[in-house]
């Protein structure tokens, strides 16, 4: 199991109908608890020899956590990779820049491009509903800063006529989810009215499948048993069969023990996470300066220790004294910041690597067997 969702808040400044991110307790952990269960989990990674774990920060809305930047700093300094669950509203450029070297992927929940269903699902602060206006802008500073950008859309009655492609291809998102609507029971009893057949879920994947490489269609019960959910009271909690059931206090036991009575679907894990626990993992602490957006996104993804550093980007010479090598990508960098960077490596005893090519995947082999002029 390398992806634990960590839901840090029962608030949410939005109130969707079918919201399943809903909790009886409202008070949230402190920071210190919260750092507790990152502990717990990156034990558990360890114990297992997981190189990629992910811990997925979700809500409620997980920018109303009052220590959520310091959470994902705890977690950088474990090597571990955060990704955050956002529907967005809160999001700035600059705490997007913030997050660009800590933070893997943003997933935004945007479930219609249409102001008014976005105010009958309940998406709205203050009668005000997300504008296609905003999204956009704020999915071109996730790109901007190559963070992945996934978005999740719940598909109801209230959107399953609805044509969303050319909202999802101006967006741009590394990977699409659409998520059948789903009762929880005793928690979104409401969302009810709103559930529709497999069959007209299927059709609203269909018309949308081609609007990105990775598209994932979760029907209702594929969550059921899956969802590795740890509440903001530090709970381990699993969807069972349709009803939240809580197993243990991740700050209380240790979480291997606790998932040793927990009825996981292996199955429907990894068909929802497979594909990511397939990919090959290196841990290797190095420093890349250079590379477009794109071409840096691609490498997070394999380098989970790596740093990346734009063009002038180079705050304290220790993060180029700690690496294990220094790599360069000689596009999109000056030649006197290039001049900075080698000399700084050079004092320091610090290899200075060159990458030969514009290709991912070239280029992480390079890395791999050090293969370079
Ligand atoms: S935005 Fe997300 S967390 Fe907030 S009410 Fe809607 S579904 Fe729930």
């Amino acid at each position: 199991m390398n992806v634990f969702n960590f839901h840090l808040t029962n608030s949410c400044n939005y109130n969707c109908t079918y919201c399943f991110g809903k909790f009886p307790e409202k008070k949230d952990l402190p920071l210190k608890e919260a750092c507790s269960v990152v502990d717990n989990i990156a034990r558990y990674f360890s114990k297992n020899g997981i190189k990629d774990g992910r811990i997925n920060l979700a809500g409620g809305e997980p920018l109303l956590y009052l220590h959520l930047d310091d959470l994902i700093e705890y977690i950088y300094a474990y090597g571990l990779k955060a990704s955050i669950i956002t529907n967005g509203s809160m999001l700035t450029e600059e705490r997007i820049s913030h997050w660009k070297d800590k933070v893997y992927c943003i997933g935004l929940s945007l479930d219609s491009a249409i102001p008014e269903t976005n105010l009958t699902i309940g998406r709205s602060c203050k009668n005000k509903a997300p504008t296609v206006k905003q999204a956009v802008r704020i999915t071109q500073a996730i790109h901007r800063n190559g963070i992945k950008l996934k978005i999740n859309t719940v598909v109801s009655k209230l959107n399953v006529n609805e044509d969303m492609a050319e909202f999802y291809k101006r967006l741009k998102p590394d990977r699409l989810k659409f998520l059948q609507v789903e009762i929880i029971d005793g928690i979104n009893d409401g969302a009810e009215k709103l559930a529709i057949t497999k069959k007209a879920f299927d059709e609203f994947c269909k018309r949308h499948n081609k609007c990105c490489n990775e598209t994932i269609c979760e029907k209702s019960e594929s969550l059921e048993n899956s969802y590795l959910m740890i509440n903001p009271q530090g709970e381990f909690q699993l969807n069972d069969s349709g009803k939240y059931k809580t197993y243990g206090s991740c700050l209380e036991e240790d979480l291997s023990e606790i998932l040793s009575r927990v009825p996981i679907s292996s199955d429907k894990f990894n068909s929802r996470y497979g594909k990511e626990s397939k990919r090959e993992v290196l841990t290797k602490k190095i420093c890349i300066f250079g590379g477009h957006a794109t071409w840096i996104k691609g490498l997070k993804e394999s380098f989970v220790n790596a740093r990346f550093f734009k063009d002038g980007d180079l705050h304290s010479i220790d993060v180029i004294r700690n690496a294990e090598e220094i790599w360069i990508q000689s596009n999109a960098i000056s030649h006197s910041f290039y001049g900075k960077v080698v000399d700084a490596a050079r004092a320091n005893k610090v290899p200075v690597r060159y990458f030969e090519y514009a290709g991912i995947l070239k280029c992480i082999e390079q890395v791999k067997f050090k293969k370079s002029s």
